[in-house]
């Protein structure tokens, strides 16, 4: 990690743009703009590799963009995951091929990966906190806890879903409490490559999947409401989220490789603005779908892709001004993700209504023509890019 940008007030800030934040959605943006020529510096608190909470499953539909970046994910040795099974809290359970599948990788392999070419692409990596940005006279001023200030031109805000920035910036969802925490741990033990596990319990539902190193990842969501009776995850897993018996027996079969497992809590699926104080939001940062529809990722690479297009535009000045880049990004974004971020509302619902889901999974036995329908309602179609 370099950081040889701290302080320099004498650089040309007309064309730098800042990245708070080197997730998905903010490494991806990297790579994309350096790969444009654009000089980019990118700001995370965290040092690579790090292991996050997530699924990891990938959807395929970001691979040609993957392609385009000249990423190639293959030298990560990920799964391919072409099925998907589910069941509810008492084990009724169906099968069926995913679409379009995808594939598993951890982040811990894959964040580290992507900040690796962003680096090779000429992008700057500074490993520190944002503390504050401000915009003022049509420039912003970012200021670090380590590294003294930076100014720039257009920053792209990447802090995932819940970060000091949001205070700072007083958005409405931090406002509000959230009813949802997440658990994730790495396991050997015996699952299939090609599948990926979708497993309800009272108050939440448990992803399961095999990641690189014949590792199987397995996360959940879990409400604080079903939660907060018991002592620990231990205890709650064992009482509550292993009443799956699907639940109870990959877990009695698998063997935790973590000393304990990840916890965040304060998960919100709350609205929130694309674009604030001027900062362009992207992945998690301008909305989590719920991990349940399993593209959040696709969805975070995805709008790295239309910000970078529409900044590139921005530089050419194709675009005039600050506010049609705004507007256009604020309509590219609702145009992408808008729908699927409402079905995935919709699915959060039926699954807290355990009464309603068991409903559905009946109707979908019945008819199981509707799963790949409802599947395609939370998925976007493959990511279209310039040949
Ligand atoms: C339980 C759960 C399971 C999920 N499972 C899946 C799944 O299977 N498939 C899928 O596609 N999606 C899944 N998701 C969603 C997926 O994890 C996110 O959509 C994705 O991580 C978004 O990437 P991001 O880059 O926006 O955010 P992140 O990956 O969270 O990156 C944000 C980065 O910003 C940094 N940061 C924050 N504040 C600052 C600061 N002030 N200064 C500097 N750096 C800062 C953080 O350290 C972090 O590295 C899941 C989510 C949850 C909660």
């Amino acid at each position: 990690m370099t950081n040889c940008f701290k302080n320099d007030f004498s650089m040309d800030i007309s064309k730098k743009i800042i990245i708070i934040g080197g997730g998905l959605a903010g490494l991806t943006a990297a790579i994309h703009l350096s790969k444009i020529g654009l000089k980019v510096i990118l700001i995370e608190k965290n040092e690579y590799p790090k292991h996050k909470v997530c699924g990891e499953y990938v959807s395929n539909e970001i691979l040609p963009y993957l392609d385009w970046l000249t990423l190639n994910i293959s030298e990560l040795n990920p799964t391919h995951i072409s099925k998907l099974e589910f069941s509810t809290a008492d084990g009724a359970i169906i099968n069926c091929d995913l679409p379009l599948g995808g594939f598993g990788v951890s982040r811990y392999a894959l964040d580290a990966f992507l900040s690796m070419k962003a680096i090779e692409n000429g992008c700057e990596i500074i490993q520190d906190s944002v503390d504050d940005v401000v915009f003022e006279k049509d420039s912003f001023t970012i200021s670090t806890l380590n590294s003294g200030t930076f100014v720039s031109s257009i920053v792209i805000g990447a802090f995932g879903k819940r970060s000091n920035i949001d205070q700072k910036l007083k958005r409405s969802f931090v406002q509000k409490k959230s009813h949802w925490l997440a658990v994730k741990a790495h396991y050997s033990g015996e699952f299939p490559n090609d599948l990926v596990g979708l497993h309800n319990f009272e108050g939440g539902y448990c992803g399961v999947s095999k990641v690189e190193n014949d590792t199987i990842n397995i996360c959940y969501l879990a409400s604080y409401e079903s939660f907060k009776r018991f002592k620990n995850i231990e205890d709650y897993q064992k009482h509550i989220v292993m009443k799956n018996p699907h639940l109870n027996l990959i877990f009695e079969k698998s063997k935790i490789l973590f000393e304990t497992p990840l916890s965040i809590s304060q998960v919100s699926f709350d609205k929130k603005e694309t674009v604030e104080n001027h900062i362009l939001m992207i992945g998690d940062t301008a909305g989590l779908i719920h991990p349940l529809c399993g593209n959040g990722m696709a969805m975070a690479i995805h709008s790295a892709k239309i910000v970078s297009e529409l900044v590139g535009e921005f530089y050419q000045t194709k675009i005039k001004s600050r506010e049609e880049l705004e507007k256009r990004y604020i309509r590219e974004w609702k145009d992408n993700f808008e729908n699927r971020l409402k079905m995935g509302r919709i699915l959060t619902f039926i699954l807290q209504k355990q009464k309603f889901y068991k409903f559905l999974m009946k109707i979908m036995i019945k008819f199981p023509f509707l799963i790949p329908i409802i599947i395609k309602q939370t998925h976007g179609k493959t990511i279209a890019v310039e040949s």
